[in-house]
């Protein structure tokens, strides 16, 4: 029996992976340094691919970290001296605010309850604020923001840096990068690659300044601080020896969905996810966590199980059907299914047959 992990995240790797793999050990990747020619040219051709996809404009740097996780700290360390705002929405949105609190930075969370996300419409801004976190895809419990109202906070609040976490999303979403300074994710969503890759994207207003705070004493210099990173990306190095299987294989895969068209995994999005809501909708024992449309992910659907998720959970790992468990405290309550690039329309659709035909 095969296994499909529509966990969200880790998750099913991307259909090619194992392609690549094989073909990354037959050309001897994770062997060659980190400081040779054809290391260079390696990041070079992931970073020109990425930057292709996700159409990043040229003031913007990719970065590479162990860990969407480990960015929060540096973002902490690097780019706020006293004040930061966070629109906190569930658990991984919680924990970016956790991270620049235990920095002993002033942290401010706007909490809005959980399913939902916030109202960016009619949010106040305090002047202080450095910095703003979202996490656009709170993967803890499936709400999604638009990124039009991400371009309207933008438009009333130019002033402070703006983080978003997209590491559950890309590359669904559109992003507009005139809109926002540094986006990061994580390759073990919805690119479908092995954990243990963080990808930051930052733009010039980042680097002016994490250079201001440096200047003031008030930059924390750690092997991976955001100004050493941006020189060592022009070098298309990193600081450290980093992952470099991963940022082939992420290469491999971003050049891979090029050649799908962007475009056409976008559509596939939109239609995988409206044939997972249909199910939360229709099925009598589930409703979905998200009740506002407009604040549905497209990529992780959450749905509240009558009774507790645990047996259909196990009764579709039986049939090697793997899908998550709710996130956190509603662990026993809900189940969180990815639809990410690598699920196909027809995987999604099976699943939903065997959950229609699951007793549970
Ligand atoms: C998984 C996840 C993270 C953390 O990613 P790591 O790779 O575990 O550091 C952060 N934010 C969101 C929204 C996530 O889903």
């Amino acid at each position: 029996m095969k296994n499909i992990f529509f966990t969200p995240g880790p998750s099913g790797l991307y259909f090619t992976v194992e392609q690549h793999l094989k073909e990354a050990l037959r050309s001897n990747i994770p062997s060659i340094s980190h400081r040779s020619k054809d290391y260079v040219k390696m990041q070079q051709e992931t970073c020109e691919a990425l930057q292709e996809l996700l159409q990043l404009p040229d003031n913007f740097t990719i970065g590479f970290t162990s860990s969407a996780t480990e960015i929060w700290d540096r973002m902490s360390e690097n780019l706020i001296a006293n004040y930061s705002l966070h629109f906190v929405n569930g658990d991984f949105s919680k924990k970016f605010h956790s991270a620049v609190a235990s920095h002993g930075k002033n942290a401010e969370a706007r909490i809005t309850e959980a399913g939902t996300h916030h109202n960016l419409a009619t949010v106040e801004i305090d002047k202080e604020v450095e910095l703003i976190g979202l996490a656009q895809n709170e993967t803890s419990t499936g709400a999604a923001m638009p990124v039009e109202d991400i371009n309207l906070l933008r438009s009333k609040y130019p002033d402070p840096l703006l983080a978003v976490d997209a590491v559950s999303s890309l590359p669904i979403p559109e992003f507009d990068f005139h809109q926002l300074d540094s986006l990061y994710f994580s390759v073990q969503k919805s690119f479908g690659l092995p954990a243990g890759l963080g990808v930051w994207t930052f733009n010039e207003r980042c680097i002016e300044k994490a250079e201001k705070l440096k200047s003031e004493g008030k930059y924390h210099d750690s092997y991976n601080s955001i100004l050493k990173i941006a020189k060592m990306a022009k070098k298309h190095q990193t600081t450290c020896t980093p992952n470099v299987m991963n940022i082939y294989l992420l290469g491999k895969v971003v050049q891979d969905m090029l050649r799908k068209g962007i475009g056409q995994i976008r559509q596939e999005a939109t239609y995988k996810s409206a044939v997972l809501y249909h199910l939360f909708e229709s099925h009598p024992k589930l409703t979905s966590f998200v009740t506002e449309k407009k604040f549905r992910s497209q990529t992780v659907g959450v749905a509240q199980v009558q009774g507790g998720s645990e047996k259909l959970i196990e009764a579709l790992a039986k049939k090697g059907l793997n899908i998550g468990s709710g996130y956190g405290q509603f662990k026993n309550q809900h189940i969180r299914i990815a639809s990410f690039p690598t699920h196909s329309k027809e995987q999604i659709e099976m699943l939903v047959d065997e959950i229609n035909q699951l007793d549970f």
